[in-house]
């Protein structure tokens, strides 16, 4: 079976995207940061598509938990190799910048920027040997347009999308592609905060999305379709202006 790792994959955009490979036949490694009910959660989704899957717990901010764990599942899993990367795992600690502080500043760039270089580093490696390679980066709106209150998680968003197309171009060669998806509002833990009422009316389908209207783009760049497709970010925000 053919391996895909989704960091982020306990709850909300991850956890959709954990279905949405399962049920094209991946075996599915869940990450996740500290709430293993949830990852427990997803694996029992997933092996309610038919497929399997493991639970990967590190905190992807983490240079030395990231490498060590891959590379744990590397050696007990010899001759494997992890083919699909979905770069999800995120937070954000929204203040105005005048405010922020550098706790704020740097968890949110620690997780969302840091997390995307250690992973994809450990295991583009693989799919460069193996000329085969799918990768996926969830940024957002915020990372496009800047949202006020989110210097730091539009920085480390709009960083993700710049490494996305400056990697495209390195690895393309090798058939590796390497995308992103930017969501707008989704209703997951992320968004609990906000009121949709509040939001609906400059959002032209007058809704949150849902994680599974993120997931099927996803399913999309993995797959075979989307082959000639990278270096390529693509919006699903409900047609708020870009
Ligand atoms: P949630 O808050 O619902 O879930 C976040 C997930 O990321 C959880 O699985 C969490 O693990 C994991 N995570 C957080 N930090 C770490 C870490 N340091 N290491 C490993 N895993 C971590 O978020 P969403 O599903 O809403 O968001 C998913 C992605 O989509 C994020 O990158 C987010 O920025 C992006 N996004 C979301 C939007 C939205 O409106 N929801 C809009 C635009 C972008 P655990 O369960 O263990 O805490």
């Amino acid at each position: 079976m053919k391996n895909a790792l989704v960091t982020g994959g306990s709850r909300g955009i991850g956890r959709a995207v954990c279905l949405e490979l399962a049920e094209m036949g991946y075996h599915i490694l869940i990450n996740y940061r500290s709430n293993e009910t949830e990852a427990l959660n997803t694996l029992k989704l997933v092996n309610e598509k038919g497929s399997t899957g493991e639970l990967l717990q590190f905190d992807v901010a983490s240079k030395e938990e990231v490498e060590a764990k891959l590379s744990g599942w590397k050696q007990a899993n010899e001759g494997k190799y992890i083919e699909v990367l979905v770069n999800n795992a995120g937070i954000r600690k929204d203040n105005l910048l005048v405010f922020m502080t550098d706790g704020e500043w740097r968890d949110v760039l620690n997780t969302n920027l840091d997390g995307f270089f250690f992973t994809t580093r450990f295991l583009i490696k693989d799919m460069m040997t193996s000329k085969f390679g799918r990768i996926v980066n969830i940024v957002s709106l915020s990372g496009i347009k800047g949202l006020p209150g989110q210097t730091n998680y539009s920085a480390a968003k709009a960083a993700v999308i710049g490494a996305t197309k400056a990697l495209g171009q390195e690895v393309a060669r090798k058939k590796i592609t390497v995308n992103a998806v930017a969501p707008g509002f989704i209703a997951t833990d992320m968004t609990e905060d906000l009121e949709e009422k509040d939001f609906k009316m400059m959002i032209p389908i007058r809704r949150f999305g849902r994680p599974e209207e993120v997931s099927s783009v996803v399913g999309f760049l993995v797959s075979e379709k989307a082959s000639y497709i990278t270096g390529e970010v693509i919006s699903v925000n409900g047609g708020l202006y870009t």
